[in-house]
């Protein structure tokens, strides 16, 4: 695939409404179009006594449990948010701004096909700037106990994800795509969230997953899925995983690289962004000029 030279928007305000995965209230966002260089920002509609902005940007992630969490300096969150950034970034949305009415975005039906097939009814708009890169430059890993992750040069985005869990409806999988919107659409989109039937059980006691039933996840007890439509793929499970890594990439932008993990979540796509971006070497800006030539791009602001 080709990177995308411009950056874009919705055409329209795109609206869509349900029921948290973990705090269970119902919340509704709107989706609406933004000027160029504005980024993704959440508003929390629900809250105006403090700022209510919270800008996508990996410096304000404050959890990596169960989901992803971003929180602004006034201490707002919004959180679940890895399968919506997924879908933006699949079909190249640079520039939103997400009204929401409470913490945490619909759960829909665990994957991030509702989010997609939204923005895809309603619309997308180029606009007349170029779209900043990031580009990897170097090789960057991190490991931490078995799992690991690793960012190294490449020309365009690739996914190599490995899982390996001991369940035997799960075991060991490993899927590679470079996901442009298509290969998304296609291949990753309706991929569903996943639990494991022990691990229910310690979220309900956590206060977690109030909103969790079979309509959004996948419920795996050992060799046996618990859903009776059963699976959407025979490996719907890694298919997650890179959806997930997706979204937790979006957080950086667009990026240029490939990326491996091995046993990866959440917690590790953080980190392995927090190193990219700490080490100046290895990644710069970049806007893509031509198809064929990639140009540096010092002009682009931060
Ligand atoms: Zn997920």
């Amino acid at each position: 695939m080709n990177p995308v030279k411009r950056q874009s928007t919705l055409t329209s305000p795109a609206v869509c409404a349900g029921i948290e995965l973990h705090g269970g209230n119902h919340t509704r966002m709107v989706m609406k179009p933004a000027p160029i260089g504005t980024g993704i920002i959440f508003v929390r509609t629900d809250i105006s006594d403090r700022d209510n902005q919270i800008e996508v940007l990996p410096e304000n992630v404050s959890g990596v449990k169960n989901c992803t969490t971003l929180q602004n300096a006034a201490g707002v969150k919004v959180s679940t948010i890895e399968h919506f950034l997924a879908a933006l970034s699949a079909a190249g949305i640079d520039n939103l701004i997400v009204e929401i009415d409470g913490q945490e975005l619909p759960a829909l039906d665990g994957s991030s096909e509702p989010f997609l097939k939204l923005i895809e009814q309603v619309g997308i708009t180029s606009q007349p700037a170029p779209r900043r890169y990031v580009k990897v430059l170097e090789t960057v890993e991190i490991s931490k106990g078995d799992s690991l992750a690793r960012i190294e040069p490449a020309d365009q985005l690739i996914l190599d994800v490995t899982i390996d869990f001991e369940d035997e409806a799960i075991g060991h999988q490993r899927l590679e795509i470079s996901p442009d919107v298509r290969s998304f659409r296609d291949r990753l989109a309706s991929a569903r969230t996943f639990a494991r039937k022990h691990e229910v059980a310690a979220l309900y006691a956590a206060g977690l997953s109030k909103g969790g039933s079979l309509d959004n996840a996948v419920v795996v007890d050992g060799n046996k899925i618990l859903n009776p439509e059963g699976l959407r793929f025979n490996d719907e499970f890694v298919r997650h995983k890179a959806l997930d890594l997706l979204g937790d990439l979006y957080l950086g932008g667009p990026i240029i690289g490939r990326v491996t993990t091995v046993k990866g979540g959440h917690g590790i796509n953080h980190d392995l962004l927090t190193a990219l971006f700490a080490n100046p070497n290895a990644w710069k800006f970049v806007s893509i000029e031509s198809e064929s030539r990639e140009t540096m791009c010092d002009s682009v602001s931060a």
